[in-house]
Parts: C-alpha cells; structure tokens; sequence
C-alpha cells in the first residue's frame, strides 16, 4: 500500500537525515520502525507527509508511492486527501482549545453530520475523553492529550495512520492502553499503521512487521516474530538475551 523505495533525506541541503531507505507497509498491516535516537524514524515519517519543508528538509533522492500514485511530491495537504494522516511526536494540539475543538480541527473541509459522527467515533474508541469534551486540552493529562492527537487524526478518515512515538513519556499502563487501542482500529477497521515507537517490546508486539533503523538506514527488517527471536535486538532494542 506504501512503499518507499531509496528515500534519502536532506536537511538544510547537506546533512543526511535518512540514506537509501526503503519500505513497504501491506494494507491492513502494522509496521513498526525502531531505531535509537536520531536513527532516522522521525524524518521518514517527515518525508511521508511531505511536512520536512519546516525544519528545511527536503527529499533528494527516492520514491514514496501510495496506493501506486506517486506522492514523492505531493503537499502536505494532497498526501492527507490521499488518506496518509500523521499524529506528529508530541501531540502538538491547540492547548488552548478544548477537546471537541481539538478534534473539529481534525475536520475540515468536512460536513456538520460528518464532523459530528467523526467525533462520537473518538469517544466511542476513548470513552475516558468523554467527560472532558469541553476542557481545554491544555488541562489534560497525557495520555488524554495523546488520545485526543490520535482522535483528530481520525477525524480524517485515514487509510494509513502515522504515529510518532504515541507513548513517549507516558505510564506503562496508559502507554498499552493507547497502543492496545490502535491495534483494535487496524483490525476491525482495517485502518494500516506505520508505527515509530521507543518501546520496541511493545511495538513488536502488536506489529506484523518490523524496520530497524541506525544512523539513518535500515539496517534490519523482518516479521515482528523474527525480531523478537533475533539475538541482537534483544540485546540493543529489547534489553533481554
Ligand atoms: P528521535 O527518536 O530522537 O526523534 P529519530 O530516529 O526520529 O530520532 P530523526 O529525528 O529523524 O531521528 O533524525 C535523523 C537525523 O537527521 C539525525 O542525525 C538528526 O540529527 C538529523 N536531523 C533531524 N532533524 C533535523 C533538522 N531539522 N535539521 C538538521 N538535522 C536534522
């Protein structure tokens, strides 16, 4: 559905943020891309939704197809109408808005009915949010930020969701309650994740395949399985074996 084939991005013209990356996620899969620190995971993310051009970023070499149209391209704006939508790392909501406002930002262009059936889907996936529709989201604790993220990323209807390190910072018990909940989207609504997470154990375990990144190439891939049985990502990524 996506794939990426020798992406290599620059920033500012000369540093190379990624090298020579390529990828694919199947329809319907969870893809998890794992890495240190800088390795490059942010940046691939970046160039998918054609959002690199704030931090001077810009795709030198590669090409990224969805769905076999070339989005390489595209605007930010066509690659979410084409049904790529990204929760960015750090939720990066309007604080001083509340949630349902939040989440109507995650709307536009759509119509009323639509907005408002998008917004009891939300709450209908996190009902803890329910009770603070109108709370600016400023006021709310984390994890509440980062369902609401998630939720204004549906709002769009996405065939493919990016997330950016949805737990980062987050307790053990909300971080798998927010993962557990986009893994039931993927499979009962069929909805394809790329996921960038820190807890690689985690990531692992809800993903059908995995990408491992190191300064900023792909230095393994393989089925979620075979990563957890892999030695050396025991060791680095999973702090076991
Ligand atoms: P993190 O987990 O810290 O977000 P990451 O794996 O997402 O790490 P990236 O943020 O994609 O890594 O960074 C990849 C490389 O690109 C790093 O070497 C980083 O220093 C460089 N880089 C990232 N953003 C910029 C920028 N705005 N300007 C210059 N270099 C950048």
């Amino acid at each position: 559905m996506l794939s990426l084939s020798n992406l290599r991005v620059l920033y500012d013209s000369v540093i190379e943020g990624v090298r020579d990356v390529s990828l694919d996620v199947p329809a319907g899969a969870i893809v998890a891309l794992l890495g240190a620190n800088g390795a490059g995971k942010s940046t691939v993310l970046k160039a998918i939704s054609q959002v690199l051009y704030a931090e001077h970023g810009e795709i030198a070499d590669g090409r990224i197809t969805f769905d076999g149209q070339d989005v390489t391209h595209m605007s930010a704006q066509q690659v979410v109408r084409a049904g790529l939508v990204q929760v960015p790392e750090g939720r990066r909501l309007f604080d001083t808005l509340t949630v349902e406002e939040n989440l109507l930002a995650g709307a536009a262009g759509q119509s009323a009915t639509r907005a408002r059936d998008g917004i009891d889907r939300v709450f209908g996936l996190f009902s803890e949010l329910t009770d603070h529709r109108r709370r600016t989201s400023g006021l709310l604790s984390g994890g509440q930020q980062q369902m609401v993220a998630i939720g204004r990323a549906l709002m769009g209807s996405p065939r493919l969701l990016m997330l950016d390190e949805p737990s980062l910072g987050l307790a053990p018990q909300i971080s798998e309650k927010i993962l557990g909940t986009v893994a039931r989207l993927s499979r009962e609504e069929g909805i394809t994740v790329l996921l960038v997470e820190q807890n690689a154990q985690a990531a692992l375990a809800m993903a059908d395949h995995g990408y491992i990144m190191e300064r900023g190439r792909v230095m393994l891939e393989g089925s979620a399985q075979s990563l957890l049985d892999n030695d050396d990502v025991r060791e680095f990524y999973l702090g076991v074996g």
